[in-house]
């Protein structure tokens, strides 16, 4: 009889003991590596034990070698800061918008404290959760009443079923949008329980069509700005002002979906076509739905405004509970808001503004700087500065080109993946664009003082 193979299999304490996973011990975690290194035992236990015959055992090094592949794994999902360089300003993947500095500096003094989140310090009672920033939304927007709830998903969710649950909503064919991942708005219709309506065809929906579809079954017009898509040629839409006299005439709400939600005119920065919340309470729309993240450049949430009476009946549904925001968006948000009284002084503080507002000739030269640096690097065959393409983001189709300026790299000794890996993996993490056989390094979605820090991942990478 042969001897058990799994005689030969080393202790847990033996293999804490190996040269590869000693610096994870001592600088990890010894619980997460025994953990790992128990359940890699198992592993090799059972499918010994389920095989018939001799089975080779791994070795020591061979069962370090996977306890390392996943500790290294481990370390790299977690939440880091990284440095975007793939030119897209919002870049889901990334967290969209980065907050301005008093904003992260209001999260760190109201998140270590308590605070009056629900709390009315006049005369000790029960206060509301988002009374200041409602009444800042309120005094930015024109709007009669305001809410914030997790993102504008969740609002539109919370909106449609507050005012429209098991009745008809109508909306254009072209707009029947899919936003990202499972965000589709015909499922979500149905998930807050209304009844889609569907006007008019993919590139034109005239204000008779809208019209003719109501009836004493319909809760209200949505109206759903196109942020990720452009049809263009042969195309009509009815006007958000035809759109709210029609609404008002019939007595049902028109719900305006903004998606990004600009309190500034970005037409300044050479987008033309992102409505301002402002304009939309103005052609009177009773509710207007939009991101805290996307071009407020504030955290995530989603912000509703409109109307009195609609907001209250909005805010008394159960789902407002459930999507709520706590203390830590709300003091962000209230601290990026508050920055929007001055415009100059949203445009300064705010890092979206000020990277959209960065000019080409200003990335030129930080680029010119940056090929300087990077010059006989020895994984870089050839640097130098291109004229790019950078992008707003918030979708997989780019509407909307802003001029940029990329530092183009090919590399020598590694490949472009391996470069791009590197740097993504690296003390300092940087996400690059890889494309047309290169990498780049897309200056419009970089804060100025982060370039230094881009050389030093360079740097890091070469040690
Ligand atoms: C981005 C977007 C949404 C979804 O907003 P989130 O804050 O990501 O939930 C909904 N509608 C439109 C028009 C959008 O652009």
């Amino acid at each position: 009889m042969s001897e058990n193979p799994l005689r030969n299999l080393p202790s847990v304490d033996q293999l804490l003991q190996h040269p590869l996973l000693q610096p994870f011990v001592q600088q990890a975690s010894r619980n997460a590596v025994v953990q790992r290194v128990r359940s890699v035992l198992d592993d090799v236990r059972h499918a010994v034990s389920s095989k018939e015959g001799p089975t080779a055992v791994p070795t020591p090094q061979e069962i370090a070698d996977t306890v390392v592949g996943w500790m290294k794994k481990q370390q790299s999902q977690k939440l880091r800061a990284v440095i975007n360089a793939t030119g897209v300003l919002l870049h889901t993947g990334l967290g969209r918008a980065p907050l301005p500095r008093v904003a992260s500096e209001e999260i760190q003094r109201l998140g270590e404290t308590y605070c009056s989140l629900e709390f009315e310090l006049s005369d000790g009672s029960r206060g509301k959760r988002t009374a200041a920033v409602e009444s800042l939304l309120c005094e930015l927007t024109g709007a009669e009443a305001a809410t914030v709830v997790n993102n504008n998903a969740a609002a539109t969710m919370l909106t449609l079923a507050a005012l429209c649950h098991n009745r008809e909503v109508i909306v254009s064919r072209g707009q029947l949008v899919e936003i990202g991942g499972s965000y589709r708005l015909p499922d979500v219709m149905t998930s807050a329980g209304c009844r889609l309506v569907e006007v008019g065809t993919t590139n034109k929906t005239r204000i008779e069509d809208y019209r003719a579809a109501i009836n004493e079954n319909t809760a209200a017009i949505l109206r759903v700005h196109p942020s990720n898509f452009v049809i263009f040629g042969f195309t009509e839409n009815a006007t958000l002002k035809e759109l709210s006299a029609l609404a008002a005439s019939k007595g049902i709400p028109l719900i305006d979906d903004i998606g990004s939600g600009a309190l500034i005119d970005f037409r300044q920065f050479g987008l033309m076509d992102e409505p301002m919340v402002s304009e939309s309470i103005q052609r009177g729309a009773p509710v207007a739905l939009f991101s805290g993240d996307k071009l407020l450049g504030g955290p995530q949430c989603g912000i509703i405004v409109g109307r009195k009476n609609e907001i209250a009946t909005i805010m008394r549904h159960p789902l407002m509970r459930a999507f709520r925001v706590g203390k830590l968006t709300l003091s962000a948000l209230q601290a990026t808001l508050e920055l929007y009284r001055d415009p100059n002084k949203a445009m300064e503080e705010i890092p979206l503004l000020r990277l959209l507002n960065t000019q080409p000739e200003n990335l030129q030269l930080r680029a010119k700087r940056m090929v300087q640096q990077l010059t006989g690097h020895p994984l870089i065959a050839t640097v130098s500065a291109i004229q790019s393409e950078a992008t707003l983001g918030g979708g997989s189709l780019p509407t909307q080109q802003l001029p940029s300026v990329a530092v183009a790299i090919q590399p020598q000794t590694v490949s472009l993946e391996e470069l791009a890996a590197g740097l993504r993996l690296g003390p300092v993490s940087v996400v690059a664009r890889v494309q047309d056989g290169q990498l780049l390094l897309d200056l419009k979605s970089v804060q100025a003082n982060q370039d230094r820090l881009i050389v030093e991942a360079f740097n890091d990478l070469s040690k």
